[in-house]
C-alpha cells in the first residue's frame, strides 16, 4: 500500500522536467547544438570567484568537526548574524539573527512556512502565473490552494481579483517578484495596494493573512528596477530566500525564513514554523554552506551575461513579431502564444528543435516561457528559428 496522491507526485514528471529530459535525448541523436532548450531554470553564471575561494579557506582554518557537525536548527549564530548585517545595511532595517531560519533553500522554506500557517481547510492565494510546485506544497498540508488570475499583459497584481479569491479561510498568499514565469518585478505601488488591501481584509475576518514573499530571484533585476522589500511595506510578511540562483548555488540547498519581529505573533510564527520544519524532516541546513553564506551574504551576481540574452532575445523575439512581457527581473521571458493556444504552439516548436514550456502549468494558458539562462551563442542562432516558428505556424 502507498498513498495514492504521493505516488501521482512522483510518477508524473512536470511538464518542464518532460521537456528538460527530452532535450537531452534529442541532443543524443541530433547533437546538442541543434537543440535550443529553454525549459529549465539552471542557472548559467558560475557562482562567484568568492564562494569557492571562501571553501578553500574553511577546509583550511576551520575544525573539520565543526565544519561538518550538526549545527543548531534553526542554524548558525555567525550565519544569521551576518545576513542580519546584510539586510541592516541594505535596507536600512533592525533585523535580528532570531528572527531568521536558515533553511535548505526556497522549496523546503514555503513547506514549512505552510506547514505552519494553516490548518486543514485554510486557504493559500497564488497569483498567476506562479510557480507550479506551490500548489503541491499547499495541499499536501490538507488546505486549500486558490488561484488570482493573472493582470493580463502587464502582470502586476489585479487587486480586484485578490479581493474575489479571499475569503474568512484566507490565511496566506505568496507573492514572488521578480517572478517566475513573467519575469516581472511588483512595483512599490503594486505592493503597498495590495497591502492595503490586506490590512483591511485581515481586520474584516479579524486574523492575520500574511504575505509569503517567495524571494530566489531577488537580486536579479535589471534596468535598475527597485524590487521592495515587502516587510518594510507589509510587516505581516515572511520571506522564504534562497542563494540557489543570487549565488548560483541551487544544487547546495541554502536559503532562510526571515519572520519580521512586528509581525502578527511573531515569536509563536517562528516556532510554528522550526516546529513544522521539524515535522518535516529538518535537521538543520548544511553545515558547510552555513559556514559559506556567513563569510559571503554580502555577495551579489555579476547580471551582465543574463542581461545580454535577456536583451538579446527579447529584441530578437519582438523583432520576429512576438508579444513579450517587459522583463525586468528573473531569467524567464513570458511570450504570447501565437494563435493563442501555447501548448499547441509548444508541440509544434519542439517538432522543429525548441523547447519553450507553455504556461498552462503556471496557470496562464496562452503565453509560454522561455528560460534565458543558457549561452549568448544559443541564443543568437536560435532567432531564425523563433522567425521560422512564427512565421511557419
Ligand atoms: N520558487 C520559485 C519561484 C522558483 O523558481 C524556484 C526554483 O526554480 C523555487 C522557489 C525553488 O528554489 P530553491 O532551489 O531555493 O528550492
Amino acid at each position: 500500500m502507498y498513498n495514492e496522491k504521493a505516488y501521482a507526485l512522483g510518477a508524473n514528471r512536470s511538464c518542464i522536467r518532460e521537456l528538460f529530459e527530452y532535450g537531452k535525448a534529442r541532443s543524443a541523436i541530433v547533437g546538442a547544438e541543434n537543440v535550443f532548450d529553454f525549459s529549465l531554470g539552471n542557472p548559467s553564471i558560475p557562482a562567484p570567484a568568492e564562494v569557492n575561494e571562501t571553501i578553500k579557506a574553511l577546509l583550511e582554518d576551520t575544525d573539520s568537526l565543526a565544519l561538518h557537525g550538526y549545527t543548531s536548527a534553526t542554524g548558525d549564530l555567525a550565519t544569521r548574524k551576518a545576513i542580519a548585517d546584510d539586510l541592516n545595511a541594505r535596507y536600512g532595517t533592525a533585523i535580528s539573527p532570531d528572527s531568521l531560519f536558515i533553511c535548505g533553500g526556497a522549496a523546503p522554506e514555503l513547506v514549512a512556512v505552510f506547514r505552519a500557517l494553516t490548518v486543514p481547510g485554510s486557504e493559500i492565494l497564488a497569483i498567476a502565473p506562479y510557480f507550479p510546485e506551490y500548489k503541491p506544497f499547499v495541499e499536501t498540508t490538507g488546505s486549500v490552494f486558490k488561484v488570482v488570475p493573472p493582470d493580463v499583459p502587464e502582470f502586476q497584481i489585479s487587486l480586484a481579483e485578490v479581493e474575489k479569491q479571499i475569503s474568512s479561510n484566507t490565511v496566506g498568499i505568496i507573492l514572488n517578484s521578480p517572478n517566475n514565469p513573467s519575469g516581472r518585478v511588483y512595483t512599490k505601488e503594486t505592493l503597498v495596494a495590495l497591502a492595503d488591501l490586506l490590512t483591511k481584509k485581515s481586520t474584516e475576518y479579524a486574523h492575520p493573512i500574511y504575505i509569503i514573499s517567495d524571494e530566489p530571484y531577488r537580486e536579479l533585476a535589471y534596468d535598475g528596477v527597485e524590487v521592495p522589500f515587502v516587510p518594510s511595506i507589509y510587516p505581516n510578511t515572511i520571506i522564504c530566500y534562497s542563494y540557489s540562483k543570487s549565488l548560483s548555488l541551487p544544487g547546495e540547498r541554502i536559503g532562510y525564513i526571515y519572520v519580521p519581529e512586528n509581525a502578527t505573533d511573531s515569536k509563536a510564527l517562528y516556532a510554528a514554523i522550526a516546529g513544522a520544519a521539524r515535522s518535516a524532516g529538518h535537521v538543520c541546513a548544511p553545515a558547510l554552506w552555513q559556514k559559506v553564506i556567513a563569510r559571503c551574504a554580502h555577495l551579489r551576481p555579476d547580471l551582465k551575461a543574463y542581461d545580454e540574452n535577456r536583451q538579446l532575445l527579447y529584441n530578437g523575439l519582438v523583432k520576429a513579431g512576438y508579444t513579450v512581457a517587459k522583463p525586468d527581473g528573473a531569467f524567464y521571458l513570458f511570450v504570447k502564444a501565437p494563435g493563442g493556444d501555447a501548448k499547441a504552439f509548444s508541440e509544434f516548436a519542439k517538432k522543429r528543435d525548441v523547447l519553450l514550456v507553455p504556461g498552462d502549468d503556471f496557470g496562464c494558458p496562452g503565453y509560454f516561457r522561455l528560460c534565458y539562462c543558457v549561452s549568448y551563442d544559443t541564443i543568437a542562432r536560435s532567432l531564425p528559428k523563433f522567425e521560422q516558428l512564427i512565421k511557419s505556424y
